[in-house]
């Protein structure tokens, strides 16, 4: 099954047959509603690109056991320190309300949607000890925060790709190693150790796993801690690059090196594939001063490279000839830039196109920096 197919069959993946419309009518009238589907059930919606966007419907004690497993995992040292969690995600939640309900534990939540600028005094206010957040809003909080007053003690970051150029800022404001949550609609699947590594959740998940080229895999899961609604042989859109096992942690859980991107995102030119994480790496290796990027594949198969104008030309230009060459390893590529407007033989097009991205877009939208456009 995949996101398509539970969607489509919402009611038959769930043992009240509850169909997709009930729970987006109960959305639909507010977080009030949240837990008002039925008795004990919950359900909300994935923060992922509208008109693909999953729901999901968890039980009482499902919220409660998945928030257990990211407190035991994720912050080992909870049973005997008081911890303030402040979550920064698109839309609360019923399974981080569950948090909220306890002595030894404070959990705030600041909504993404609102904008940093918002609630960036109330989350100081709140002091949290550890932040959980996409990487663009930990980046905007190294950038951007009182960094005196803002002191975690962890650092999640999740819901989006992580890519080296966030990690390196976030870690360097906050003095801290940045670790990871990889969870979504479907479940909680990774999470980082103490040592930072990232380990699949298989001690109720089995993962099988899809070769995606490049040592890629796509992961297929079957979540046993789910009681109410299926996940049975799931395939995700995710591209994973997995480590080798073992880790000084202890655990024998598989370790994943890095959430690359998502399958949605590779490149096809005709039937050779590129995967993001060539392309982002091609034009972050050109200079370190690049911090930003967005690399489109459009409809018609070519491809955009936008950098931000703070970017020197010079750089800019290093950085479309290593996507160039990079793509060239799969297809024969045309060059087109705006200077000269020349296209040779071949027949993909790869241009330098206008950043064109406000602040306040660059904040809203999930971030995909490697983006093939369906529309
Ligand atoms: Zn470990």
């Amino acid at each position: 099954m995949d996101k398509a197919q539970l969607m489509a069959n919402f009611a038959t993946y769930n043992r009240d047959g509850i169909t997709a419309r009930t729970v987006r009518t109960a959305l639909d009238r507010g977080e009030a509603a949240e837990g008002g589907l039925a008795p004990g059930l919950y359900c909300g919606v994935s923060s992922g690109t509208s008109g693909n966007r999953g729901l999901y419907i968890i039980t009482e004690a499902e919220r409660y056991r998945w928030l257990g497993t990211i407190l035991a995992k994720g912050l080992p040292d909870v049973w005997r320190r008081r911890h303030r969690v402040a979550v920064i995600l698109p839309q609360n939640s019923a399974l981080y309300r569950a948090g909220n309900q306890s002595r030894w534990l404070k959990l705030a939540f600041f909504d993404l949607r609102q904008g940093p600028a918002s609630w960036k005094e109330a989350l100081a206010d709140f002091d949290p000890t550890v932040i959980i957040a996409p990487p663009k809003i930990l980046r905007w909080l190294a950038e951007n925060a009182d960094l005196g007053r803002l002191r975690p003690q962890r650092l999640f970051a999740g819901a989006e790709t992580l890519d080296p150029p966030d990690r390196r800022i976030v870690e360097a404001a906050f003095s801290l190693r940045l670790g990871q949550i990889y969870m979504a609609t479907e479940g909680l699947f990774a999470i980082s150790c103490s040592q930072g590594r990232l380990h699949l959740t298989e001690d109720f998940v089995r993962f099988e796993f899809e070769p995606v080229g490049d040592q890629l895999v796509t992961p297929i899961v079957t979540d046993f801690s789910r009681h109410f609604q299926l996940t049975c042989r799931y395939r995700m859109n995710d591209l994973l690059r997995l480590g080798g096992r073992g880790c000084p942690c202890g655990s024998p859980l598989q370790v994943v090196d890095a959430v690359e991107g998502r399958q949605d995102d590779v490149f096809w030119f005709g039937d050779r594939m590129v995967t993001p994480d060539v392309l982002r790496n091609a034009v972050l290796d050109c200079s370190p001063s690049i911090t930003d990027f967005r690399i489109q594949q459009r409809l018609d198969g070519s491809v955009d490279l936008r950098l931000p104008s703070t970017v020197e030309p010079a750089v800019q230009k290093s950085a479309l000839a290593a996507l160039e060459g990079a793509l060239h390893t799969a297809v024969p590529v045309q060059r087109c830039t705006p200077d000269t407007n020349e296209q040779t033989e071949g027949p993909i097009l790869v241009r330098l196109a206008s950043w064109n991205l406000t602040p306040e877009q660059l904040l809203s939208h999930k971030l995909r920096r490697v983006e093939r456009l369906r529309s």
